[in-house]
């Protein structure tokens, strides 16, 4: 479904990156796997070596405009473009707001808000260039419903789709749509640090009856990545097994 198109994945490390990487590879596109340190993407491109002539690591500094754009130019002059771009770093939050400092707060809003920004824009810069592109962010359930501590994370989901309604808005004209996918709780590490009553407690109230896998994410990835999305822009698809909150 992606044969010839080249992928940007951040935070294609591990999780659902990583579950996004494997499956644009299996569909035929070269991948850029964009992590934060050089040892994390070696050790997810050792599990890769079946595709390795259509593979390559990237680790800018995702909020940074010049290393950003340096990136992205290695990958188009690796691969020739740059088709799609899939904004999944993240990280997550459960402090309460009585303890929550400045600083978190900023560092959330960095890694989940500011470097989608700067990656779109190093993106569809590209993308313009070449008559058009994907963007696909990752947002969560809880950037509809909020969650009832670590507040910086649910902000954060909630720009992500501010970001996505209007860079879908704004980059039609240059045939680049922009669409984000919302998980529910997934089985990554990220869920690993909730405490298991938690986790219990959650997945109990899924009507679908389980926790998300990385692989149900990533099939909506392909779907949104692919000529069958041609159509569809500016939406966030929830992929949570219709989980309330
Ligand atoms: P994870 O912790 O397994 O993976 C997060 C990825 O982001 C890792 O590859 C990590 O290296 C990368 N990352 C974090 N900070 C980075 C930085 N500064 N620079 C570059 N990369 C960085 O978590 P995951 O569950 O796979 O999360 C992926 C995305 O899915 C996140 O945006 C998260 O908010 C979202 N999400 C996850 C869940 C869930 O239940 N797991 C639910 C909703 C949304």
């Amino acid at each position: 479904m992606l044969k010839g198109k080249t992928a940007v994945v951040t935070g294609g490390t591990r999780g659902i990156g990583f579950a996004i990487v494997k499956k644009y590879l299996e569909n035929g596109a070269n991948v850029a796997i964009a992590g934060s340190r050089q040892e994390s993407v070696d050790k997810a491109m050792e599990k890769l070596s079946d595709y390795q002539d259509r593979v390559m690591g990237i680790w800018p500094d995702l909020c940074s405009p010049e290393e950003v754009a340096a990136a992205f130019g290695a990958v188009k002059e690796k691969f020739g473009s740059i088709d799609i771009l899939a904004n999944n770093a993240g990280i997550s939050s459960r402090t309460s707001l009585y303890e929550y400092t400045v600083e978190e707060f900023s560092k959330i809003l960095d890694i989940n808000v500011k470097a989608v920004f700067v990656c779109s824009q190093a993106a569809a810069r590209i993308m313009k260039d070449q008559g058009g592109g994907v963007i696909i962010n990752t947002s969560s359930m809880v950037g509809e419903y909020g969650q009832p501590s670590g507040c910086g994370y649910p902000a954060s989901k909630f720009a992500v789709n501010g970001l996505t309604k209007s860079l879908a808005r704004e980059l039609a004209k240059d045939q680049i749509r922009v669409n984000a996918v919302a998980p529910g709780v997934t089985r990554t590490d990220m869920v690993a640090v909730l405490p298991q009553d938690m986790v219990e407690r959650i997945s109990a109230g899924i009507p679908l009856g389980r926790m998300g896998e990385p692989l149900d994410i990533a099939n909506a990835y392909l779907y949104l990545a692919s000529d069958l999305a041609s159509y569809v822009t500016g939406v966030t698809l929830r992929v949570d097994g219709a989980a309330m909150t």
